[in-house]
């Protein structure tokens, strides 16, 4: 594995979540949005604990920054689509 560097076919786009209505920056979907859920997978593959923190202080961020909505669950938003690990050793 070589890993680190961007890959220069890949065009970057960043996909940071708009505060504090947590919208993407990029392509306006409620973040995090389908490209940043890919694009976290890719990063955190081997480190899944560490997504979730991730994902965890965001979300903790947004529980701030956005009023309750009834019949929607930001936990879900950002972190009921995480896929789960297939087995633990
Ligand atoms: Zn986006």
């Amino acid at each position: 594995m070589t890993g680190g560097a961007q890959d220069p076919a890949y065009p970057v786009e960043e996909h940071t979540p708009s505060t504090p209505e947590w919208t993407c920056d990029t392509c306006g979907a409620e973040w995090p949005c389908a490209a940043k859920r890919a694009r976290l997978l890719m990063e955190y593959q081997v480190d899944r604990a560490a997504l979730s923190v991730y994902l965890g202080s965001c979300l903790a961020a947004a529980t701030e920054d956005l009023p309750p909505a009834p019949g929607t669950s930001l936990q879900d938003r950002f972190i009921g689509w995480l896929p789960r690990t297939p087995r633990s050793i």
